[in-house]
């Protein structure tokens, strides 16, 4: 996987988010502060007209940019935290011009567990953690199996789309929706839900 896959995977993400920005909003809404899809869809516009105005040569290089865009961007607790994601996954890229599945599974799982040191939340309290970490077992595992990349990427998809949905009956405990307390209960976390569409764009 090159930089060429990475770009086409944030461009896919741009389009997946626009078709998206007001189902994440309408889940934000019962939640939260019904900001998401559109702070989404406005740091990724910004991503990608960082990615055209400095062309990067690696993996690293871009995903770097990518997150470092979200940070500056996107107001909300889920710009800093999408954007740790993606700066660890630059960072753990390095200067390779080419990454393995095996790479990107390793990369995967630091950022998750940057994510999970930032906003100090585990697997069950409601967040988009709920998707990112099944997501990152299931391409560990299958990066393990020595499976075709094209099958890795679709089973942390489906992971990522579980989990999500395992989120309804959940109660937060942290972001925003914990200040909701049981009346969190009921409602599809918005960050797991854009977590699971971010992982649907990583494809061959
Ligand atoms: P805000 O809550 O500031 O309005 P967004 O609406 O953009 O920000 O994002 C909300 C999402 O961010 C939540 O649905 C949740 O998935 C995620 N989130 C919030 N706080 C945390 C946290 N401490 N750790 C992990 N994810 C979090
Ligand atoms: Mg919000």
């Amino acid at each position: 996987m090159d930089v060429a896959f990475f770009t086409a995977w944030i461009q896919e993400i741009v389009r997946v988010l626009a078709v998206n920005r007001d189902v994440l909003t309408r889940l934000d809404a019962a939640i939260g502060d019904a900001d998401h899809g559109t702070n989404l869809d406005r740091g990724f516009t910004s991503v990608r007209q960082a990615m055209t105005e400095t062309p990067q040569e690696t993996p690293g290089q871009l995903l770097t940019l990518v997150g470092t865009t979200l940070i500056r961007r996107v107001g909300g607790a889920s710009g800093p935290l999408y954007g740790t994601l993606f700066r660890q996954l630059g960072k753990s890229f390095g200067d390779a011009r080419e990454v393995s599945l095996d790479d990107l599974a390793a990369a995967f799982a630091a950022g998750v567990e940057a994510v999970k040191r930032l906003g100090k939340a585990a697997e069950g309290d409601k967040t988009m953690v709920d998707a990112l970490a099944p997501a990152s077992r299931a391409l560990s595992a299958a990066a393990q199996e020595r499976v075709k990349p094209e099958d890795a990427l679709e089973r942390a998809a489906t992971a990522a789309a579980e989990g999500a949905k395992a989120t309804i009956p959940l109660q937060a405990r942290k972001g925003r929706a914990s200040y909701l307390g049981p009346r969190s209960i009921g409602h599809e976390d918005p960050g797991a839900a854009s977590a699971a569409l971010l992982l649907s764009a990583l494809r061959p």
